[in-house]
């Protein structure tokens, strides 16, 4: 049985999450009714006015990085942040070198 049906759901519009059910259709934004991205369950919303931050976990989502569990949390942390504020140019760096490793290793 499931008991992780509650997900975080990201605006980046808006910088907000809100924590809602899954969905297999994007939920849209209450505030600006766009469709919003399901960041996973341990997804840690950073604060709205960290624009840097929040550029970060853009690009994870854009790659496919989510936090749908606590061993995907700690190594997305490990492998791709690192650092506890990365720069941007450095998540990029680290998410093409993940891609460069898992086609190798195919
Ligand atoms: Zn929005």
């Amino acid at each position: 049985m499931r008991n992780s049906s509650y997900t975080h759901w990201a605006c980046f519009d808006c910088r907000k999450s809100f924590a809602k059910e899954e969905s297999a259709t994007p939920r849209k934004c209450p505030e600006c009714t766009k469709p919003m991205i399901d960041m996973g369950a341990y997804f840690e919303p950073p604060r709205k006015l960290n624009v840097k931050r929040w550029a970060v976990m853009k690009l994870l989502a854009d790659n496919g990085y989510k936090f749908n569990t606590k061993d995907s949390r700690i190594y997305i942390q490990n492998r791709i942040l690192q650092a506890k504020n990365p720069r941007v140019a450095d998540v990029i760096e680290r998410i093409e070198l993940e891609k460069q490793r898992n086609l190798d290793s195919n």
